[in-house]
């Protein structure tokens, strides 16, 4: 077993059970990607056990803190079974959820989404990308399933030095797949889609959004970076009566119109629009049209934080745009993604929209990602993603 051995005084962290170690705080140590090692203080004391990246910044992820733990089969048997039975406690209104969210289930760089009977995982860390038999075949045991794809196509993977993969890693047959997401029926392609397939995180707020149409009695509804229309089904479902999806993906919005239609609705009350949201929404200002409500769910504009004030300009534009839009009463709600915008930068983002719109509102609820996308106490970079229901003055 390699050891690393940590600056003195970079320990803290690790004391306080933050599952990674960055390039900067290792004094001496190394391994083979992916390889277990033993992670020790300046003093000899034991830290963590973790997994080794030799390129990227986050040098090592811990596996665990307790110095009696093997990191063997067994361990990856125990991690995936705590973490769907934590999943089957949750009251998950749908057969799709996520089952790993990574380092909030003590797996640091796997995710697992579950789509009805098909798995799709993401391998984005040299820890678990060396795990990943081991890993799979214990996903379909703890699960009875017999089919899992891999999506590691993601950007992350370059940081570790892997080369992206995508494919079934377990079974085989179709990729196209129906789920069920409160009343509604949906559906995805575990190949195609984005990340692996579709924005699971995302499913209360859509139930939420479905309420308030209802509540507030909203009639005409623009649902912005609407992707496959979650949140059109959901509008329609509140009582909507014109519904439009924008999006830049073509394919994502004919799965939308096909989802209107799958659903029961009449699809002269949704139409499609396949254009740049923050175009179209400063074209419909020049029109003078207004909507009851509007959702802006937009692409992660600040990967990191440092990205967030650029990012910061580009969430006001559309916020402000969104308001300007909104009739006295309308309901606006508006998230965002990305890391490296918190909660509170946010709330001063829309504030500021709010300033230039210029109009107020009540904020009626602030919402985050469904629980089986968990936060953790330990970890706040687990913190992505953040919404607010406003109700326009
Ligand atoms: N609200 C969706 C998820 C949105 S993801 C849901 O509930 O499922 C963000 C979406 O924004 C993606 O579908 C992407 O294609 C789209 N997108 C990114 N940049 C865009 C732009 N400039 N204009 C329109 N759509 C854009």
């Amino acid at each position: 077993m390699k050891t690393i051995v940590i600056r003195a005084g970079k320990e803290r962290s690790l004391q306080r059970r933050h599952p990674w170690i960055f390039e900067s705080s290792i004094a001496r140590g190394g391994a083979d990607a992916g390889e277990t090692v033993r992670v020790e203080a300046a003093d000899g004391a034991f830290l963590c056990w973790g997994a080794f990246s030799p390129t990227s910044q986050i040098r090592v992820r811990a596996w665990s803190f307790d110095e009696a733990q093997r990191i063997d089969a067994a361990f990856f048997e125990q991690r995936i079974a705590r973490a769907l039975a934590v999943r089957a406690r949750l009251g998950i209104q749908s057969n799709a959820m996520r089952l790993i969210h990574g380092e909030a289930d003590g797996l640091p760089g796997l995710v697992v989404d579950r789509y009805s009977d098909t798995l799709v995982a993401q391998f984005l860390a040299n820890g678990v990308e060396r795990w990943k038999d081991v890993i799979a075949d214990q996903l379909l045991a703890a699960t009875g399933l017999s089919r899992l794809y891999e999506r590691s196509d993601a950007q992350v993977r370059d940081l570790e030095g892997l080369a992206q993969k995508t494919g079934w890693l377990r079974g085989g047959g179709a990729t196209e797949v129906a789920i069920s997401e409160h009343q509604w029926q949906l559906t995805l392609d575990v190949a195609e889609g984005h990340k692996t397939g579709y924005y699971l995180d995302q499913r209360d707020n859509r139930k939420k959004f479905a309420d308030s149409v209802r509540q507030y009695g909203c009639k005409t509804v623009l649902n912005c970076y609407s992707y496959t229309g979650g949140f059109s089904v959901a509008a329609l479902a509140g009582g909507a009566e014109e519904v439009i999806s924008i999006d830049s993906s073509g394919p994502a919005l004919a799965r939308a119109s096909a989802h209107v239609v799958l659903n029961g609705f009449d699809p002269a009350r949704h139409q499609a629009l396949d254009a740049d949201v923050n175009a179209t929404l400063r074209a419909f200002i020049k029109e003078g049209r207004q909507f009851d409500a509007i959702v802006l769910d937009p692409p992660k504009f600040a990967p990191t934080a440092a990205h967030a004030e650029r990012a910061a300009r580009a969430y006001k534009d559309i916020n402000r745009l969104g308001l300007m839009l909104l009739k006295p009463g309308g309901l606006l709600f508006t998230f965002s993604c990305s890391g490296g915008v918190g909660p509170e930068l946010f709330h001063k983002i829309v504030a500021g929209a709010g300033l230039d719109a210029p109009c107020d509102g009540f904020i009626l609820d602030r919402v985050g990602a469904t629980p089986d996308h968990p936060q953790t106490i330990c970890f706040p970079e687990g913190e992505y993603l953040k919404g607010l229901l406003i109700l326009k003055s």
